[in-house]
């Protein structure tokens, strides 16, 4: 831990200026007044959708079906750039990628694009092959967690809609166009699991998953089992998603069964205890007959103890769940480690033994500082 003591819990993202608007903020019945003020016929909204969400294109001097004059103008008036590349830094063979992206008003953030199901040589697997993006919804984080390098660096403030839309789109762009390991294929899942507290931007998040799922060409069309929502437990928010209509996946970050112990692992477990966090959960998942995962690093001997698998496991044992063990990865400023593999072994059997679905995420990005927890952004 870090030697200052613990952060304070924020909620309230500090003021900035904001981002510029961008086609990506817009709802579908938003976008043919924007159209309209630019002069131009409603129907041109449409052709704007299909060359963003479904051709991946981010550059409307290219869009030949539109009038050449107005070209420049619908650019500049619907797609400033938001996100500007810094550098990409990757790992596993070219199957992890780690962007950093400065936005623009100079605040930094990242995104990891992951492949999975590959062989060894590089090569598709027999199971087919998973593009997926990890993706930020905050710069920092409020949540103050102390294993979490983003939580130890604070928040720095919300992202807007289309912040978190374009970090998907360029993802969306680069699987398209071959860029990670394995040949050109889809984006297939998307997980808020980047920098940031997605249910502390409750809003922006919730318009930015419409822009996910909803079919192309008005949104780019991601099966919503195939994007995750990762909170640290915040109670209303879960409780309020859960009557959004949405039908996304919810990961709950628990880490501990004990509220002793997830008061310091997680510190808004002070505001809302274990019990309420599962009942939010549960809530969600009987509104829409998804089993919610729950998140929870192996830190050696501060939450792998038998025991604790034992109180998890009677937790758990009759919801409607699965627990991702995430071995810790390591952080500046954190004295923590990992779990030994028999101790994370045995917890596995423990929590099996109660009946509950478990798997050991294969966490990657470690050497390039974009795994769980290690997303810090600095330029
Ligand atoms: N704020 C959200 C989403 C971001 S983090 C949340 O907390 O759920 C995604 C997951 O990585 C969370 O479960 C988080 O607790 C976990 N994590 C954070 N730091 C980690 C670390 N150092 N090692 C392993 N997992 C970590």
């Amino acid at each position: 831990m870090p030697d200052q003591g613990p952060l304070p819990l924020t909620f309230a993202a500090p003021r900035r200026g904001k981002p510029p608007r961008h086609f990506a903020d817009l709802a579908p019945d938003e976008r043919a007044s924007a159209v309209s003020e630019l002069g131009l016929s409603a129907f041109r909204a449409k052709q704007l959708s299909s060359h963003y969400y479904a051709g991946f294109s981010a550059d409307p001097l290219t869009w030949t079906d539109l009038p050449a004059a107005h070209r420049e103008q619908i650019r500049d008036a619907l797609f400033p750039p938001l996100l500007t590349y810094v550098r990409d830094v990757s790992c596993d063979g070219g199957a992890t990628v780690k962007t950093l992206w400065k936005l623009h008003d100079g605040t930094l953030v990242e995104s990891v694009l992951m492949r999975y199901g590959l062989r060894h040589d590089g090569t598709p697997g027999s199971h087919g092959v998973r593009s997926t993006l990890c993706v930020s919804s905050q710069a920092g984080c409020g949540m103050a967690c102390p294993f979490c390098a983003t939580g130890q660096g604070g928040l720095k403030r919300n992202l807007s809609t289309a912040e978190i839309v374009e970090q998907v789109a360029a993802a969306a762009r680069a699987v398209q166009r071959g860029e990670l390991s394995g040949g050109p294929g889809r984006l297939s899942n998307v997980v808020f699991m980047g920098m940031g507290e997605p249910l502390a931007n409750y809003s922006r998040v919730v318009a930015a998953l419409h822009r996910l799922i909803d079919p192309a060409p008005s949104g780019l069309g991601l099966s919503q089992r195939s994007v995750t929502v990762s909170t640290v437990g915040l109670v209303p928010a879960i409780v309020k998603l859960a009557d959004e209509g949405l039908n996304v996946t919810l990961a709950v970050s628990l880490h501990a069964p004990d509220d002793e112990l997830r008061d310091t692992l997680v510190p808004v477990n002070t505001r809302w205890k274990v019990a309420d966090v599962l009942a939010a959960a549960d809530a969600y998942a009987a509104r829409t007959g998804r089993r919610y995962s729950i998140e929870y690093a192996m830190i050696r001997d501060i939450n792998d103890q038998p025991w604790r698998a034992d109180l998890l496991g009677e937790l758990l044992g009759h919801r409607l769940t699965h627990v991702n063990l995430i071995p810790l990865n390591p952080t500046p400023g954190s004295e923590w480690d990992a779990s030994p593999k028999p101790v994370e072994r045995e917890f596995v059997r423990r929590l099996e033994e109660h009946g509950v679905a478990v798997t050991v995420r294969d966490t990657r990005g470690r050497e390039i500082d974009g795994a769980c927890g290690q997303l810090a952004a600095s330029g």
